[in-house]
């Protein structure tokens, strides 16, 4: 039994769950293609014109699943992680988006409700639709989710460390440390976006990277702890009601909070609603910190070179800023 996982959303985050879990339950894991120009032409066909690119790739991405002749796709209905918090609405409706999407698929798309207390989403309640679909017992469900919940737990270890999570992907973590310039003058910049928008290197065009070229340090959301994340967002009257925007806030005040870093970067798709909110108070309080503070807004029409400028031209002002207070240039 061959069973699709889209690489596309929070498959950047749950992967080590889903994947382990499928294939200790004795399924073939078919993972779609990486993102390409031609993919994303397809998803925008078959989505309503104004809704974020990341959900337009989703879909290309289901398409190339089923292109790839897979029995079953997996499309959860992500509802809750932390109490009071929700998914972005995208998340909650999109196994209907799938299904109205890919009528003909209709009947093959896995789509349990995942609802739990912990970032780690390995409680057996929310796999009730996966073991009834695919005719499990409770028992051997519990074996995959216990294995499913180990893989998770070193794949966050590793990004706590600071690996980047194409790294841990791609298994270029064994025996390695996490990349760090530890000249006097580097640059250290605080990246923000959710994992789809900065691991997709098709969306981001590999950002992390063209930065380490450049000798600048970057950290993400997920290399920092949850206990750190909610701590900044202390000062807030209230949180956001969405759960991995919330990551991102606290990570943005983290970043803002901490001097080792040198400016921040949020990179953003057009038509997020949730991030309209994060930039505009990213943009107030950055002022007040006095602390740069750069929007890479992309869609599927952005060009990289587009990226590029954008990027050395950050990196070079944070540069000569910081060169400036050691008193090796002046600006
Ligand atoms: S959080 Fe933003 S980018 Fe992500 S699915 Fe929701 S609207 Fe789209």
């Amino acid at each position: 039994m061959k069973i699709g996982i889209p690489r596309a959303l929070v498959y950047y985050y749950y992967y080590p769950i889903w994947v382990s879990m499928f294939e200790e339950l004795g399924a073939e894991v078919v993972i779609s293609d990486e993102t390409s120009k031609n993919m994303i032409n397809e998803g925008i066909k078959l989505t309503v014109q104004e809704i974020c690119v990341p959900i337009k790739i989703f879909n290309s991405h289901v398409l190339n699943l089923i292109e790839k002749g897979v029995d079953y796709v997996f499309i959860p209905r992500l509802v809750s992680i932390k109490k009071y918090e929700t998914f972005c609405p995208k998340f909650l409706g999109l196994p209907d988006m799938a299904k109205n999407v890919f009528k003909d698929f209709e009947d093959r798309i896995i789509s349990p409700k995942i609802s739990s207390s912990t970032d780690n989403i390995t409680n057996l309640s929310s796999y009730k639709e996966v073991m009834k679909k695919l005719n499990i017992p409770s028992g051997k469900m519990k074996s995959a989710l216990k294995v499913a919940s180990k893989k998770f737990e070193e794949f966050r270890n590793l990004s706590l460390k600071g690996f980047t999570i194409s790294e841990i992907l791609e298994g270029k973590t064994s025996g390695k440390k996490p990349f760090k310039n530890t000249a006097p003058d580097t640059v250290n910049i605080g990246l923000l976006g959710y994992v789809y928008n900065v691991y997709d290197n098709f969306i981001s065009m590999d950002i992390i990277s063209k930065f380490r070229s450049l000798g600048v340090n970057v950290v993400t959301f997920d290399m920092l702890s949850e206990k750190e994340i909610y701590k900044h967002m202390g000062h807030l009257n209230k949180h956001l009601f969405w759960t991995f925007s919330n990551k991102i806030l606290g990570a943005g005040m983290y970043f803002l909070n901490e001097d080792q870093f040198d400016g921040i970067i949020h990179i953003t798709a057009f038509g997020c609603g949730p991030d309209s909110y994060i930039g505009k108070m990213m943009e107030l309080d950055s002022d007040k910190k006095h602390k740069p503070f750069l929007t890479i807004r992309v869609d599927e029409h952005t060009g990289e070179s587009h990226l590029v400028t954008r990027v050395e031209a950050f990196t070079d002002m944070l540069k000569r800023k910081k060169m400036s207070q050691v008193g090796r240039v002046s600006v």
